[in-house]
């Protein structure tokens, strides 16, 4: 097979503003790895404040042409992204697989999430309406008029590089806005090669702008300070989310904040078993465990625990470990060394206070940022996975004996992203759909990400929603006419 940096010419990967592709005014580049070998990919420019606000002058003046563009033609160009996306995506796949580590059959998994947010979004496009009413007491109408926010700041995470920037372009382009994205330090290639298919289509300059910097604070705090920026839509750590809000106050910016989860996975003694081990092996493997939904502790009914834990362990002990472009690999490489680190300390840190392995638990020697599939059992309340976004393959089993118990435990968190139950009983399921104080909810279900689906979180786990008709909402605002008619 060629090698996946080909499809993104040396001259596409510098700044992308406006109509151009240039270096950064430092002329400072640089690199990229591959987690699997830790071997340098690329080197990408390395934006400073004054490549940062050049990207924000063309986004604004951009602005009025792209928001009086017709639906219709706006919508065109995202079907034709959606299109494009969908082509090209074993050449995304690879791309993504190489920079991020997940495995190729995931990677087309995100390629077909991330076009799908480009066709929904190109169906909205030509439904933002406003209403028309009468005034109760009479004497008046009202008429409301959505209009576009204005420029946008986004701020993405490594762990999805297509699908986290496309939750934003697409919806935010839908509405008239244009942007400047500002990837993840350590996946930056997808964006820019996203940038280029959208230039491609024919996305007008100026629209979608990339700024790949590892200067991440510098340069976002330039933006958010500047009052042509009116939005700011981040997805990330929770950590990041609080520093980047208190930055947005100062000008009152619009923000959609996408952070941390702490995902609770509940298996009743009730459910189909064969569907609870699917589910919780979606919910806590998909991307290698580093996603913000993935199942962080899977709570078990006392009854079915043994039979549950036992069938978990060997499903996970089954998987094959190795680089994510390598054919039948089921767990790549994590995104770095730190990674790996944290999953070692928190899996020695549970022992320490009483946890057993049955399963992994070892960090492996050689080149790469590889840790295998774990399963800790007996883990005490004080263990710190419990709390902390393990955010990798290990899964901490326990137990429940009532369901008051275990919503409480659930709900014992800052984060309130998702909730997964399993169960045959609709009550129950309604139930804990009710108690559980998080944004969204799998039932008898691990996957929940849907681009025609409102996605977030609730509590410390964000602010605002993605995908859906929603989405389009978070990029409009509404101006309110009071028209005389007696
Ligand atoms: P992160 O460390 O918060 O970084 C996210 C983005 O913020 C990166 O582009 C990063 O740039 C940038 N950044 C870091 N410090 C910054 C600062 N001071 N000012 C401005 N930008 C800054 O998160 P991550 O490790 O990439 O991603 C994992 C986190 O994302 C997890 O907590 C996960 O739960 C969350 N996440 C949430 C969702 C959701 O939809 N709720 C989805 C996916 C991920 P650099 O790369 O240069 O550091």
């Amino acid at each position: 097979m060629s090698d996946p940096m080909n499809v993104l010419a040396p001259e596409h990967r510098r700044l992308r503003i406006g109509d151009a592709w240039r270096d950064a005014a430092s002329g400072a580049t640089f690199a990229i790895e591959d987690p699997a070998t830790g071997k340098t990919i690329a080197e990408v420019a390395d934006a400073d404040v004054v490549d940062g606000l050049a990207a924000l002058e063309v986004a604004s003046k951009a602005m009025a042409g792209w928001a009086a563009t017709p639906p219709r033609k706006r919508s065109e160009l995202l079907t034709a992204t959606y299109r494009a996306l969908t082509e090209r995506s074993e050449e995304v796949a690879r791309l993504i697989t190489l920079e991020m580590g997940k495995p190729l059959a995931e990677a087309r998994g995100e390629v077909a999430y991330g076009a799908e947010f480009f066709r929904w979004f190109a169906e909205e496009a030509v439904r933002v309406e406003g209403r028309y009413s009468s005034a109760p007491a009479g004497g008046y109408r009202i008429l409301t008029v959505p209009k576009p926010v204005g420029p946008c700041v986004f701020v993405t995470p490594w762990n999805f590089p297509l699908a986290m920037g496309a939750r934003k372009i697409a919806p935010a382009l839908a509405a008239g806005c244009t942007t400047i994205t500002k990837p993840a330090a350590q996946t930056p290639l997808t964006m820019l090669f996203l940038a280029r298919i959208m230039e491609e289509v024919g996305v007008p300059p100026g629209v979608v702008n990339v700024v790949t910097t590892k200067r991440a604070g510098e340069v976002v705090s330039a933006l958010l300070a500047d009052s042509r920026t009116r939005k700011l839509s981040f997805t990330g750590s929770t950590e990041v989310g609080r520093v980047l809000l208190r930055q947005a106050a100062d000008n009152v910016l619009r923000t959609s904040m996408e952070l941390g989860g702490n995902a609770a996975l509940i298996v009743c003694a009730d459910a189909d078993l064969d569907v609870a081990l699917d589910g919780a092996m979606v919910a806590k493997m998909r991307n290698i465990g580093e996603s913000c939904i993935a199942a962080n502790r899977i709570y078990v009914e006392e009854s079915v625990r043994e039979e549950f834990t036992a069938r978990f362990a060997a499903r996970m002990g089954a998987l094959s470990v190795g680089h994510g472009l390598d054919e039948g690999v089921d767990v790549g490489a994590l995104i770095d060394e730190a990674s790996v680190t944290k999953l070692d300390e928190l899996v020695a840190d549970a022992v320490d206070r009483g946890a057993r392995v049955l399963v992994g638990g070892e960090r492996p020697d050689g080149p790469g940022h590889f840790y295998p599939p774990t399963v800790l059992v007996d883990v005490p309340e004080d263990a710190r996975m419990l709390e902390a976004e393990i955010f990798g393959p290990v899964a901490p089993i326990l137990s429940f004996t009532s369901d008051d118990e275990v919503m409480a435990k659930a709900n014992d968190t800052e984060y309130g992203l998702v909730g997964y139950i399993f169960t045959r009983d609709l009550q129950r399921a309604l139930r804990f759909t009710e108690g559980l104080d998080t944004g969204m909810i799998g039932i008898n279900r691990g996957l929940i990400s849907d681009p025609s689906a409102p996605f977030g979180g609730v509590k410390q786990s964000g602010i605002g929603k993605e995908g859906s008709h929603e989405g389009i909402l978070e990029y409009l605002d509404l101006t309110y006419a009071a028209i005389d008619l007696p």
